[in-house]
């Protein structure tokens, strides 16, 4: 990593394929729906994409190379512990969450109901306030695979800032 900034910046994207017959996830949100992810892990893409964000705004390794999908450790993961050990990285490189934008890209079902409940499981799993964390959902205009349902994407954009000395 880089000499210590002030802040510091990461971004993080995911994408799964999503199959009848499977569970889906997002944001630590059981969500009922007639598909889930495909996936070594439990699939979360927001999870996935947040764990990516921050571990990109600390210029580390990533989420791939640190939770290999070969890797019979991480089959059927609740993905909470991978975006634990972002977070841990985060505290340990003396940084916390200034705020977390994230954009679910789903067709259906709404995203809505849950967004509660992921904001306050997101802001739990990085120690921080529920107001520095915001999800919108976007669906795809029906358009290419994740548009025809097959899929879910998430992008998420995450600033880091120096956490105050103790
Ligand atoms: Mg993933």
């Amino acid at each position: 990593m880089t000499p210590t900034l002030p802040f510091r910046v990461g971004h993080g994207f995911d994408l799964h394929r999503l199959e009848p017959g499977l569970k889906l996830v997002v944001g630590g949100c059981p969500i009922e729906h007639d598909r889930g992810c495909a996936a070594h892990s439990d699939g979360d893409v927001v999870y996935h994409a947040v764990t990516d964000a921050i571990l990109g705004a600390l210029g580390q390794e990533d989420i791939g190379q640190l939770f290999p999908d070969d890797d019979p450790r991480w089959k059927g993961a609740d993905s909470s512990v991978f975006l634990a050990e972002a977070a841990r990285r985060m505290h340990t490189a003396g940084y916390r969450v200034g705020n977390l934008d994230v954009t679910v890209v789903l067709q259906r079902p709404r995203l809505s109901p849950h967004k509660k409940t992921i904001v306050s499981n997101l802001a739990r799993l990085l120690g921080c306030d529920p107001r520095q964390v915001n999800i919108k959902g976007k669906t795809h205009e029906r358009v290419d695979a994740i548009g025809q349902g097959q899929a879910i994407a998430c992008h998420a954009v995450v600033l880091l800032i120096v956490a105050d000395e103790k």
